[in-house]
């Protein structure tokens, strides 16, 4: 097999045409490389025939950086295999691969050309009712399913190791619960809310609160989870939403993936306090994210438990009130994680565009010290808040604050 080398554009429809049968003998191939991630190569395939196929490649470093940080070629792998293992979970809602091949770490998919990505359309005010269920779906069904309530111990610890990703996990080590909470190189910090964020490097109430949370995403190898559920991940249009780009899946703690995804809608929500100037366009746009949140954690939560009641075979965690705790701590966990999301994107290395787009720089500022401010309290109080109805009441007092 040919050594690993970075694709042309000719390379990448070569790749296309080999590994799958729908362009034909006789079909012209057009290529580009149109990636706007931070890490990776990015290929659209297409024939005259209005047939198409994305080609993802992983580069030895991460694109954003350049070779001065390498990275691991194996991620495409961890991201090819995720999506296979979520696609039989939770057909729906996940990309389908269509072919993965080690050696050149590329992985040939399904082009979801007919969707938008999800943070680009809330950032406009774009409103979809099923994002909620459609997402609580796919979370529930491969978390549960990857999780000991469904598999046996031996299976359950061979997946782990499958899994491990050693790399990337180090990436969100760093990037989710160290660099915020000091005065890191890395960090991205605007000039408007920079006594707030040195606040954060002083809180030592709020550094025991997120080593918990570092300890338990280095040690509660509870799920596969994705690993990155942000905005940016999800695909949607007015039927259906699709999740991409598993590159840091490994085996977590389930509050990670639940939380990342209504962390990055609570920044959209106080996002639009910048971007939205009409303020009945916003409240009803942040109505609509509320009402997301709500009915994301409700049928989530509702479809976990009922799948531990009727599909667990591990005999002692039938148990119902084991059951019971184990929801209310994937609760604390996940408004933790939620608030550790907020953070993360507003004073880290990686910003969200439901910030950053905010053009008045005083407004975004503000916007920016809401973030931080809901991030710690989320954080803070996760194990207090009781409910969802307790999280909204945070979210409406910090509106006023
Ligand atoms: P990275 O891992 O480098 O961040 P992503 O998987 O997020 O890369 O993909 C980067 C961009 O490429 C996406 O934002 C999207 O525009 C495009 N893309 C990725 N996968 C697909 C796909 N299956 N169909 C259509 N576009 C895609
Ligand atoms: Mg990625």
């Amino acid at each position: 097999m040919a050594e690993y080398h970075t694709f042309s554009t000719e390379d990448a429809m070569r790749f296309a045409d080999e590994h799958s049968g729908l362009f034909g003998d006789h079909s012209k191939l057009s290529c580009e490389e149109f990636g706007d991630g931070n890490l990776n190569l990015v290929f659209r395939v297409s024939n005259d025939k209005g047939t198409s196929l994305i080609v993802k490649q992983a580069l030895p470093y991460a694109r954003c950086v350049g070779e001065s940080w390498p990275l691991t070629i194996d991620r495409a792998r961890i991201e090819a295999q995720v999506l296979l293992k979520h696609r039989k979970l939770c057909p729906e809602h996940t990309v389908e691969v269509l072919h993965y091949d080690a050696e050149q770490a590329a992985i040939l998919m399904e082009d979801l050309k007919h969707y938008r990505i999800l943070r680009t359309e809330l950032i406009s005010g774009k409103q979809f009712a099923h994002l909620a269920p459609q997402m609580a779906s796919y979370l529930a069904n491969t978390l549960f399913y990857t999780s000991d309530f469904a598999l046996t111990g031996p299976n359950k610890k061979q997946q782990v190791g499958k899994f491990l990703n050693p790399e990337l996990c180090l990436i969100t080590e760093d990037l989710f619960f160290t660099d915020p909470y000091c005065n890191h190189e890395r960090n991205n910090i605007h000039a408007e809310i920079r006594q707030q964020a040195q606040q954060l490097w002083h809180d030592e109430a709020l550094q025991a609160e997120v080593a918990q949370l570092k300890a338990d995403f280095l040690s509660k190898p509870q799920a596969l989870l994705h690993g990155d559920v942000h905005s940016g991940s999800i695909f949607i249009n007015e039927e259906n939403c699709k999740v991409i780009d598993a590159e840091f899946g490994f085996y977590g703690p389930i509050g990670f993936d639940v939380g990342s995804l209504i962390g990055n809608l609570l920044l959209n929500y106080l996002g639009h306090f910048g971007l939205t100037q009409d303020t009945d366009a916003r409240q009803q746009h942040q109505d609509y994210l509320v009402s997301q949140v709500q009915s994301l954690w409700q049928e989530f939560s509702a479809q976990f438990t009922q799948l531990m009641r009727s599909e667990c075979h591990e005999p002692a965690l039938q148990n119902s009130l084991y059951q019971q705790r184990f929801m209310q701590q994937l609760w604390a966990d996940t408004l933790g994680y939620a608030g550790c999301e907020l953070i993360r994107r507003t004073v880290g290395l990686a910003h969200v565009a439901d910030l950053d787009k905010i053009s008045n720089s005083t407004v975004r500022g503000q916007c920016e010290a809401k973030a931080l401010q809901l991030g710690r309290d989320l954080i803070m109080q996760r194990h207090s808040l009781a409910n969802m109805a307790q999280l909204m009441q945070l979210l409406h007092s910090l509106s006023e604050r």
